[in-house]
């Protein structure tokens, strides 16, 4: 089909929630993707932090097919081995000592939620309460868009769900302001994606982790975005040198395949029992062979050195062309995060990059965002480099 004819067919049958779109895209491999009509792009956006081992990568394929010919799925009334086998390599590469499974980083946001509230209750001192950062991105469902810190998503959904306080991010005082006996869990992104890609101060993550401790409240990372690779390490808030309560992962985590996962310590799983949370789909054998195989890959000896020199290159190429153009107001973030804030609105320039063959995305209005396959190549670097550069001439910025 053409892009045109699935256009069509999409504006006929497709509620609009996502907006008129450009491409169709049909195929990939590595950092490479085409279109129904068969044109080329570079993949600078990973479907939003999905694709980290880049496109048809063969260990996850190959872990798909023979998963796909045994059994794809048979509920958690039964054990699952591929299941059971991705929790105990979570676990040894995590803080957390237990998992649960799901399909989304909203799903996984939503268990943390629900599990917070759930081991007070158990704890007899019930502390429903949950402060998150303005700005902050954790899904869209109920819980979670209430979560999110951002009014825009909220408009029209009221009521919102009750309990939900928000502070600025970054602001460790403004945090510790916000705190009354009510409050049981903070919920926080390591760096905030969706909301700018802001990469907190070096040290606020310890200093929320000790008002946590503190006042007996649980910390929750949101690793949905960070995690698996993303930021130089397999989780962001490894580089802070703490350890949250509770972490909640999903987009990059079965490289493609829907999969969301909730980790926490020992004394935190203590809050759900049997019957208080379950899914259908939940790290099934299909998602949980998929992400089996994409954990191994991430882990191999190399890959993360890998990924760390890429991105001080692509750091290094940033900053020079952040220098010769007058409009770029900052470059930040981490590893193969990265937000490119320009005094422009970066619309135009997100559809002209397109147009060129590069596909990357937007992180608020005036911020370009790069979410890379972690796999990218120096020569993959130099050719959105130039291209970047072009389309900023041509826009005459
Ligand atoms: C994308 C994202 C989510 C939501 O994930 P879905 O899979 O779309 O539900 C939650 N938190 C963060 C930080 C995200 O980037």
């Amino acid at each position: 089909m053409s892009t045109e004819s699935i256009r069509d067919l999409n504006d006929a049958h497709i509620i609009n929630t996502y907006g008129p779109r450009k491409l169709a895209l049909t195929r990939g491999e590595g950092a490479v993707l085409w279109d129904a009509d068969g044109r080329e792009y570079l993949d600078f956006f990973a479907g939003i932090a999905v694709c980290n081992l880049g496109h048809a990568h063969p260990g996850v394929t190959t872990a798909i097919q023979e998963q796909a010919g045994k059994l794809l799925h048979c509920s958690n009334l039964y054990y699952i081995e591929p299941q059971t086998k991705l929790a105990e390599l979570l676990c040894a590469v995590s803080f957390a000592d237990k998992w649960f499974f799901c399909n989304s980083g909203a799903e996984a946001n939503e268990a943390a939620i629900k599990l917070a509230r759930r081991f007070w209750s158990q704890q007899g001192t019930p502390k429903p309460e949950i402060i998150t950062a303005e700005q902050s991105f954790h899904g869209r469902t109920m819980a979670t868009v209430t979560a999110t810190g951002q009014p825009k998503y909220h408009e029209g959904f009221e009521a919102m769900l009750p309990g939900f306080h928000y502070v600025p991010y970054n602001n460790v005082a403004a945090l510790e302001a916000a705190i009354t006996p009510q409050v049981g869990a903070i919920l926080l992104e390591p760096i905030q994606g969706e909301g700018g890609v802001r990469v907190p101060d070096v040290d606020y993550l310890k200093q929320v982790r000790a008002v946590c401790d503190k006042h007996d409240i649980l910390l929750i990372l949101d690793e949905v975005q960070t995690g698996l690779g993303r930021t130089g390490t397999l989780f962001a808030h490894t580089q802070s040198g703490i350890t949250p309560d509770i972490m909640t992962l999903a987009k990059g985590l079965a490289n493609g395949v829907p999969m969301g996962a909730m980790g926490c310590t020992e004394r935190a799983a203590t809050g759900f029992s049997v019957g208080s949370h379950a899914s259908t789909f939940g790290g099934n054998p299909l998602s949980s062979a998929a992400a089996l195989a994409t954990l191994n890959a991430l882990l191999a000896p190399g890959f993360q050195d890998a990924t760390n020199e890429i991105s001080e290159y692509l750091f290094e190429k940033l900053n020079t062309f952040a220098g010769d153009c007058a409009s770029v107001v900052e470059v930040r973030g981490k590893g193969l995060m990265i937000g490119i804030e320009f005094k422009e609105t970066v619309g135009p320039l997100v559809g002209a990059l397109q147009e060129s063959g590069v596909i990357c995305g937007p992180a608020g209005p005036n911020v370009l965002r790069f979410l890379p396959p972690l796999i990218i190549t120096t020569e993959q670097v130099d050719k959105v480099m130039s291209i970047l550069t072009t389309c900023v001439g041509a826009l005459k910025w």
